[in-house]
C-alpha cells in the first residue's frame, strides 16, 4: 500500500465537531498512522482528491456484541437466520470487514464475563481492521459483591482493577445490578427494584451501582461505569431508569441501551404500555454526568443476546421462542434468543418510536450515542437507515405511518420535527462515542489523531450515503472503497491501565 505512508486528502468537506469544523473545506495531512499539521516540505506526500466528498473521523461503536460465548451461541441458535440473512450474526472475520466497509474503525464488545475474557480476546484477535476493546462484567463476581456489601471500596477497587488487568478490559459493565445474585437464588425474571436487598446481604442494586461507579472513578478508567440497569424490557421500567439516573448524582455513569428501559405500563396490555421517555429525558438533559447509548430497535430479524439472563428468559417466555442460557462458573452468564421486530406489533412499534424519541428530544448530542445494541435492537448494518430516520423528517413520517395505529396516535414522535444535521450525526457516531469511551486520539481529525478517516459521497438519501463510504482509512491504510474491502490490517486491542 503505497498510499498508506504519507498522503493528503485534498479539498474535502470536513466534519470534525471536536475541532469546531462543521462542513468546511480543508486538507487533512497523514503521516503513517497519524494526522499531522500541514508540513513545510510536502515532497513525498501523495495527493488524494477529496473534493466533493464529506470527510469524517472513523466511526466508533461504543456498545456492540461481536465476540464471546453469547455471539457463538447466537450463531448456533439461529441457523435458519444465518441462511436467510448471512450477515445476521457474522463470523468474526466478516464482522470486521462489514464494520470497516461501513466506515467504522473502532468497536467495543459491551459484555464479557471476566472468566471468559481470554476466550473473547482469542476471538477478537481474528477481528480484522478495527481497534477493539471489551467491557468486563467485573462486578458479577461474588468477591466483588461481598466487598461492595461491606462498603470496602478499597478492596472492591483492588479486585476490579485486577480483573481489568488480567482480563485486558477497557471498562467495567454492570448488567442488571444484583441480577446474577437474584438469578443464582432462583428469582428469575421477576421485578425487583433498586432497593431490594440481594439475597443474604444488605447490599441493594442501588448501593451496588453507587459504590461501583465510585470504584471505577477511583481506578481512573477511561470510560465511566457502563450501566445496563435492572428490569430491561419490562413494562413500567421507566421508573427503574429514573431511579438509576438519580443514584449517580454527581458521579459519571454511562447508561446502556436506554430504549429498553423507558417503558410505561404495568403489564403487556395495549393501553398501559407506552413511552416513559419524557421524564427521563428531562432528568438526563439536566445532568451532565450522565451519557447514554440508545439501543434503537429497527424492524426485521435479529438475535437478542445479553449478559442479563433473567431478561432473556422473560422475553423467551413472552414470545414463546427457544432460548439459550450460559452460566460461567456461576459468576456470570448470558441469554440468547432469535427475535423478529414487526411494524404492526404494538410492543415493537413502541420500542422503535421510543428509541427515536430519545435521540430527538435529548438536547446534547455529545452525551447521546447511536447504537442498536447490535444485534439486540438491530444489526449494525442498519445504522445508515437509523441515520436517515434521524436526519430526514419526511422519511421518518412515512415510516411512522406504517406502524401499529396505537403508536401512531400516542407516540410523541408525530409531533417532533427535529432533523439531526450531518454535524450532529457525526457527533453521535464518532466524536461523542470516542470522547465518552475515553479515546483522545479518536473521533476527531486534529493534529495527533489516529488516521481513522471516512469519506462519504454527499447524498440527499442519507441511508445510501452512510451505507457505502467512498473511502475508509484505518491508521492511514485504505481499508475499504465503495463497499469493497481493500486491506485487512490488524487493529490494536484497547487495554485500560487502572490506578492501583
Ligand atoms: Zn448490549
Amino acid at each position: 500500500m503505497s498510499e498508506s505512508a504519507r498522503f493528503v486528502l485534498v479539498g474535502g468537506t470536513v466534519h470534525d465537531p471536536a475541532n469546531h469544523r462543521d462542513g468546511v473545506i480543508a486538507d487533512i495531512w497523514i503521516d503513517g498512522d497519524r494526522i499531522i499539521a500541514a508540513p513545510a516540505d510536502t515532497t513525498g506526500f501523495t495527493k488524494i482528491d477529496a473534493r466533493g466528498l464529506v470527510v469524517m473521523p472513523g466511526g466508533v461503536d461504543l456498545h456492540s456484541h461481536v465476540a464471546g460465548t453469547k455471539v457463538g451461541a447466537g450463531r448456533r441458535i439461529a441457523p435458519q437466520l444465518a441462511r436467510s440473512h448471512p450477515a445476521a450474526v457474522p463470523t468474526i472475520h466478516s464482522t470486521g470487514a462489514l464494520y470497516a466497509a461501513l466506515g467504522y474503525t473502532t468497536v467495543f464488545d459491551a459484555a464479557i464475563a471476566t472468566a471468559a475474557a481470554a476466550m473473547a480476546h482469542l476471538e477478537l484477535a481474528d477481528l480484522p481492521i478495527l481497534d477493539k476493546g471489551i467491557y468486563l462484567l467485573a462486578a458479577d463476581e461474588e468477591a466483588v459483591v461481598a466487598a461492595l456489601d461491606r462498603d470496602d471500596l478499597r478492596e472492591a477497587a483492588r479486585l476490579v482493577g485486577a480483573a481489568i488487568g488480567t482480563g485486558r478490559g477497557w471498562a467495567v459493565k454492570v448488567a442488571n445490578p444484583g441480577g446474577p445474585s437474584f438469578w443464582k437464588h432462583g428469582r428469575r425474571g421477576d421485578h425487583h427494584d433498586l432497593d431490594t436487598p440481594l439475597p443474604g446481604r444488605s447490599l441493594t442494586p442501588r448501593l451496588l451501582l453507587d459504590r461501583l461507579a465510585r470504584v471505577v472513578q477511583s481506578l481512573g478508567l477511561p470510560h465511566p461505569l457502563h450501566v445496563h440497569t435492572a428490569n430491561l424490557g419490562l413494562p413500567g421500567n421507566w421508573r427503574t431508569m429514573l431511579e438509576t439516573m438519580k443514584t449517580f448524582d454527581g458521579v459519571r455513569a454511562h447508561l446502556a441501551h436506554v430504549q429498553f428501559h423507558s417503558y410505561t405500563g404495568g403489564n403487556l396490555d395495549a393501553d398501559s404500555f407506552g413511552s416513559g421517555v419524557a421524564p427521563l429525558v428531562e432528568w438526563f438533559n439536566a445532568h451532565d454526568e450522565l451519557t447514554l447509548d440508545v439501543g434503537q430497535v429497527l424492524f426485521g430479524d435479529t438475535v437478542a443476546m445479553t449478559g442479563d439472563s433473567a431478561a432473556a428468559e422473560h422475553l423467551a417466555h413472552a414470545t414463546n421462542v427457544p432460548f439459550m442460557s450460559h452460566d460461567l462458573h456461576l459468576e456470570g452468564g448470558c441469554g440468547v434468543l432469535p427475535i423478529t421486530y414487526r411494524e404492526k406489533s404494538l410492543i415493537h412499534a413502541w420500542q422503535w418510536a421510543i428509541g427515536l424519541e430519545w435521540f430527538l428530544t435529548a438536547d446534547d448530542p455529545w452525551r447521546v450515542v447511536l447504537s442498536t445494541d447490535h444485534p439486540n435492537g438491530a444489526h449494525f448494518l442498519a445504522y445508515p437507515l437509523l441515520m436517515k430516520l434521524l436526519g430526514d423528517e419526511g422519511f421518518r413520517r412515512e415510516a411512522l405511518a406504517r406502524v401499529h395505529p396505537q403508536v401512531r396516535k400516542r407516540s410523541p414522535l408525530a409531533g417532533i420535527s427535529r432533523e439531526l444535521t450531518l454535524q450532529e450525526l457525526c457527533i453521535i457516531t464518532r466524536a461523542g462515542p470516542a470522547r465518552i469511551a475515553g479515546l483522545p486520539h479518536k473521533g476527531h481529525l486534529g493534529v495527533g489523531a489516529d488516521a481513522d478517516i471516512t469519506l462519504y459521497r454527499p447524498d440527499s438519501d442519507l441511508a445510501r450515503m452512510f451505507a457505502m463510504p467512498a473511502k475508509v482509512f484505518k491508521a492511514g491504510v485504505l481499508v475499504a472503497e465503495d463497499g469493497e474491502v481493500r486491506a485487512t490490517p490488524v487493529g490494536s486491542t484497547l487495554n485500560a491501565h487502572p490506578h492501583s
